[in-house]
C-alpha cells in the first residue's frame, strides 16, 4: 500500500485569472469552483483577497460555499494583507493563507529595493501572523529557481520554523529543466534541517514549455503538491497544465508510485468549463482533453485500436470524461431522455435549471433537425450567462442588404426590470447592433477582438461569437451563441459589458 500521496493545488482563479483576458465574475468563478470540487482536488487558491474587494469577495465567497477542498488566499508579505487574507477565510472549513515573497536578488534589488535581511524579517512576521490565524500556512520565495542557493535554504528554514506548513519552490519565469529541479529539490532536502516539518510544493510556469516535465520531475525529487490551472491557464505562457500532470502521475503510477485524490473523469468536463467561461479555446491536438486527444487518424493506428485499444492508446477517453459515444438528439426526444444525456455529459443539473435546459431544448429543436452534444453544451453554456446577468437582452432585429444602411433596433431591460430601447445605423449589422447597444447603456469600451465560429457543421448550425473588450486596461470576454449570427453578436457584446460592469460597477445614467 502506498501511503504517499501528492497534494493537487488548483490556482485557475488566481493565477489563471491573471492572465491577459481571463477576468472572471464572482459566478464564474464559482461554477469553476464547484466544478474543481467535483474534480476533487485538494486545494483551490480562490483569489488575493487583499488585492481588490472583487477578489476579497471571491475568497469570502468560495470559502463559504465550497466545503470539501482546503480554500487558499494568496498574501503579500505584509500584516495588513494577511489579516485580509484570514478575515476573506473566516468561514472556510479548511482555510490556508498563502504568503509570497520576492527571493531572487534580481527581484529583491529591482523591484523590492530591499537587502536579504529586510526580505527574511518580512517573510517570518507575515508567516507567524498568518500561524495567529490559522495552522495551516502556505510560503512561497517568489523566483526560487533564480534565487541564490543558501539564502534560499535559510529563507525557507526561518519560514517552516515560523509556522509554515508546505513550503512552495515557484519557477516564476519558468526559467528551470527539469533535471535541475531535481537537484534543487534534492539539495533543499539535504541543506534545510526542518524541511521534515513541512510538505514541499511546486508551481511551473510554462515560458520555456517545461512546466508539466518540471512539476513531474519535482515529485521523483519529493515534491508532494503541484501547483497548477486546468488547460495550462495562467500569467504569459500559463502554469502547469493540471490535467496533464494529473494524467501524468495516474497513467505512469507505475514510475512514480504515489496516490492522487482526483476523480480524473471530472477533467475534460472541467477543461470545457474553463474554456468556456474565459473564451480560450483548446487547440485541438492539446494532450489529454484536446479534441484530437483520443482520434486515430492513420490506417495503421486505427486497425490496431480496433484488434485491441491498448496498441496505440495509453489511457482510456472514459478515464478523463470523454463521452463515449456521440448521441444525437432530436424534436421527438423526452425530458428523460435530455436528462440522461445531460448527465453523460457531466452536467450536474437541478430540477429547474433542468426545466430551463429542457425549453431551450425544444426551442433549438423547432430550428434545427439534430442536436448534437456540441450543441447541448452550447445552450446550457448560454443559460448559465444569461441567468446572471443584470441587463438582458430581450429583442434584437436587423436590416440590411447591399442597398440599405444598416440598421438595428435593441431593447434590454435593466436589473431592475425596466425595457430600454434604442436604434442606430452603422457601417455593418454588427456595427449597428453595438452602437444601438452602446446608445443604451453608455459604458466606454474598445472592441479588441471579434470572433464566430460554428459549433457543428450545415447551415442550420449554432453561431458561437467570442469577443473582447477593453476598459481601463483590462480585458472581458463575451460569448454568445445562437442560430442566428446577429442574436449571437448582440448576446456576446452584452455579456462582455455586463462582465465588466459587474466588475467595475454601472455607470450612473
Ligand atoms: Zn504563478
Amino acid at each position: 500500500m502506498r501511503d504517499d500521496k501528492v497534494i493537487i493545488f488548483d490556482t485557475t482563479l488566481r493565477d489563471g485569472e491573471q492572465a491577459a483576458g481571463a477576468a472572471m465574475t464572482l459566478e464564474e468563478k464559482l461554477e469553476i469552483a464547484k466544478q474543481l470540487e467535483r474534480l476533487k482536488v485538494d486545494v483551490i487558491e480562490a483569489g488575493f483577497a487583499a488585492s481588490s474587494p472583487g477578489d476579497f469577495l471571491a475568497v469570502s465567497t468560495i470559502a463559504k460555499e465550497i466545503r470539501t477542498p482546503t480554500i487558499a488566499s494568496l498574501s503579500h508579505a505584509s500584516l495588513p494583507a494577511v489579516d485580509k487574507a484570514a478575515e476573506a477565510l473566516k468561514e472556510a472549513r479548511n482555510p490556508r493563507i498563502h504568503v509570497f515573497l520576492s527571493s531572487s536578488d534580481i527581484h529583491i534589488m529591482h523591484q523590492l529595493r530591499k537587502s536579504r535581511e529586510e526580505v527574511m524579517d518580512m517573510a517570518v512576521a507575515a508567516v507567524a501572523r498568518a500561524k495567529t490565524y490559522y495552522d495551516d500556512i502556505e510560503f512561497s520565495p517568489m523566483d526560487a529557481t533564480r534565487t541564490e542557493p543558501e539564502y534560499l535554504y535559510t529563507l525557507l528554514e526561518a519560514a517552516i520554523d515560523a509556522g509554515a506548513t508546505t513550503v512552495n519552490i515557484p519557477d516564476t519565469v519558468g526559467y528551470i529543466i527539469p533535471e535541475e529541479f531535481g537537484q534543487l529539490l534534492v539539495n533543499i532536502q539535504e541543506n534545510v534541517p526542518n524541511i521534515a516539518k513541512a510538505i514541499i510544493s511546486v508551481h511551473c510556469h510554462n515560458d520555456l514549455g517545461l512546466s508539466v516535465s518540471n512539476s513531474l520531475a519535482a515529485v521523483k525529487y519529493g515534491a508532494r503538491q503541484i501547483e497548477g490551472c486546468i488547460n495550462g491557464l495562467g500569467e504569459r505562457a500559463g502554469n502547469a497544465s493540471l490535467e496533464e500532470v494529473i494524467m501524468g502521475l495516474v497513467t505512469r503510477e507505475d514510475f512514480f508510485n504515489i496516490n492522487l485524490g482526483i476523480d480524473t473523469s471530472q477533467l475534460y468536463r472541467t477543461s470545457r468549463l474553463v474554456s468556456d467561461i474565459t473564451g480560450f479555446s483548446v487547440q485541438p491536438n492539446k494532450a489529454i482533453v484536446g479534441q484530437n486527444a483520443f482520434r486515430h487518424a492513420s490506417g495503421i493506428h486505427q486497425d490496431g485500436v480496433l484488434k485491441d485499444r491498448s496498441t496505440y492508446e495509453i489511457m482510456s477517453p472514459e478515464s478523463v470524461g470523454v463521452p463515449s459515444s456521440t448521441l444525437v438528439l432530436g424534436k421527438l426526444s423526452g425530458r428523460a431522455g435530455l436528462r440522461s444525456r445531460l448527465e453523460e455529459l457531466g452536467y450536474d443539473l437541478n430540477q429547474d435549471d433542468l426545466n430551463k435546459a429542457f425549453e431551450d431544448f425544444k426551442n433549438l429543436a423547432d430550428k434545427k433537425r439534430e442536436i448534437t452534444d456540441r450543441d447541448l453544451e452550447a445552450l446550457i453554456s448560454d443559460r448559465r450567462r444569461v441567468d446572471v446577468e443584470l441587463y438582458k437582452l430581450e429583442h434584437v432585429q436587423v436590416s440590411c442588404g447591399d442597398h440599405e444602411i444598416p440598421t438595428a433596433t435593441v431593447r434590454l431591460t435593466n436589473p431592475e426590470g425596466v425595457t430600454l430601447t434604442d436604434a442606430a445605423t452603422g457601417t455593418g449589422p454588427v456595427d449597428a447592433v453595438y452602437v444601438a447597444i452602446n446608445r443604451i447603456l453608455g459604458v466606454p469600451n474598445t472592441l479588441k477582438e471579434f470572433s464566430i465560429g460554428s459549433i457543428t457543421e450545415g447551415t442550420d448550425s449554432i453561431g458561437d461569437v467570442t469577443i473582447r473588450i477593453e476598459s481601463n486596461g483590462r480585458i472581458y470576454t463575451g460569448r454568445g451563441s445562437s442560430t442566428d449570427i446577429m442574436v449571437a453578436s448582440a448576446k456576446a457584446y452584452l455579456n462582455a459589458l455586463n462582465k465588466l460592469m459587474s466588475i467595475e460597477g454601472t455607470p450612473i445614467q
